[in-house]
């Protein structure tokens, strides 16, 4: 089978040490070998995310991708009091979705896909309304924003809500401090930044509301947080069969983390996205938003002129790359580069050399005009690797 060079925003390229991880011996999740990989899992959790007073956090582990860990948030955390979604994109409007179901008062502020929060807006609503919960997505993935969380984390303390977070996407590839933007619960998945394979997701809190939970009338019976909460603090396992051959898996993708660094992992991510992002600017590619407030993780990119995304992807398909498309209001209009997971800085030249190639493809093809490529001859010339020569446009 082909090996895809996966650059999008999860899944993502594992390490090699995972396939190792993954296929290690069978054990039973009700044994002591189980309880002391949950036990090494969650201490590196709350080592990915730096918690300094320890012994405050407590993180559970759930077998279901991240949708499940929001909605074990949703569910869990509300009880009868109201809870309020912040929502500027696709991420946004799911939390929201999933609130209704369980929490059928749930209010909601909405700006439009890849616009930040007005947080005069906010805080006037939580004068005016009692809430108890405000939930909002970090990295909203659909435009790659960076939506701030200690702003928004001092509104809810001011107001006496609990703040919960939607890490899905920015866990792994930036910082989020739990402690000083007074995040309540945060959620994250195995597979994006964190870069191990799909199907596990996890969600850090307080333990003082961690405790606070089985108060709550249950509103699932999966993904209870209250439950996970109890089966990991009585006898260290999940309150059913988990996973396990992903919790080994997930549990190596967070010691590569630890052993990297988690500031050196970041910083990582963060140059790749520099050098991607250098890349497709010389290509007079535009992005969707400006370069501060995008995630490390991602870069949006505007479709330029008349370019089919589907047909850009199927180009770069054949050179075995992954691209997403935009979604929702932006489908037709951007398409997406991850940069996380296993990739060298020859994949990321690789990458630009075949997204040039392609634009160019396509320009030939009939849209001449709207792909305008500055520089054509000198940009892209790796220092040290020509092994994607490109051939000149007129030819
Ligand atoms: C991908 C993503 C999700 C959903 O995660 P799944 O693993 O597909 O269930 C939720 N929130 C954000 C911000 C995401 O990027």
């Amino acid at each position: 089978m082909k090996k895809y060079h996966l650059f999008t925003p999860g899944p993502v390229n594992v390490a090699t040490n995972l396939r190792m991880a993954i296929s290690k011996p069978d054990i039973c999740h009700r044994e002591p070998d189980f309880d002391a990989l949950l036990v090494s899992i969650e201490q590196k959790i709350l080592s990915l995310f730096q918690i300094k007073k320890r012994n405050e956090f407590r993180a559970v582990v759930i077998t279901g991708s991240g949708t499940a860990a929001n909605e074990a948030m949703l569910s869990s955390v509300v009880g009868t009091g109201n809870v309020l979604i912040l929502s500027n994109g696709e991420f946004g409007d799911r939390l929201h979705k999933t609130s209704l179901i369980h929490n059928p008062d749930t209010h909601l502020i909405e700006v439009p896909w890849g616009q930040p929060f007005d947080l005069q807006i906010i805080e006037t609503y939580l004068i005016k309304h009692k809430i108890d919960v405000i939930a909002m997505v970090h990295h909203e993935t659909c435009s790659g924003m960076l939506n701030q969380l200690e702003q928004t984390g001092a509104l809810a303390k001011t107001h006496g809500a609990l703040f919960i977070v939607d890490g899905v996407s920015s866990i792994g590839a930036e910082p989020v401090d739990m402690e000083s933007c007074n995040i309540a619960f945060c959620s994250s998945s195995s597979s994006k930044a964190i870069g191990s394979y799909p199907g596990l997701s996890f969600v850090i809190g307080r333990e003082k509301q961690f405790q606070k939970l089985k108060f709550h009338k249950a509103k699932s019976t999966y993904l209870n947080l209250a439950t996970f909460y109890e089966f990991l603090t009585s006898r260290s396992q999940t309150p059913n069969t988990p996973a396990v051959p992903l919790f080994f898996a997930l549990e190596q993708a967070l010691t590569n983390i630890l052993t990297e660094g988690v500031v050196n992992r970041h910083a990582t991510i963060r140059r790749r996205a520099h050098d991607l992002r250098k890349g497709m600017r010389k290509l007079n590619l535009e992005f969707l938003i400006d370069e501060q407030d995008m995630c490390s993780a991602l870069t949006t990119v505007r479709v330029p002129g008349l370019i089919d995304v589907a047909t850009l992807q199927s180009r770069l398909r054949e050179s075995a790359i992954i691209i997403y498309a935009g979604k929702g209001c932006f489908k037709g209009k951007v398409f997406q580069v991850g940069n996380i997971g296993e990739i060298t800085d020859l994949d990321i030249v690789f990458f630009l050399q075949a997204l040039q190639k392609a634009l160019i493809d396509l320009m030939i093809d009939g849209n001449a005009t709207v792909i305008p490529i500055r520089e054509t001859n000198s940009m892209l010339k790796p220092a040290t690797h020509n092994y994607l020569d490109l051939e000149p446009i007129a030819s």
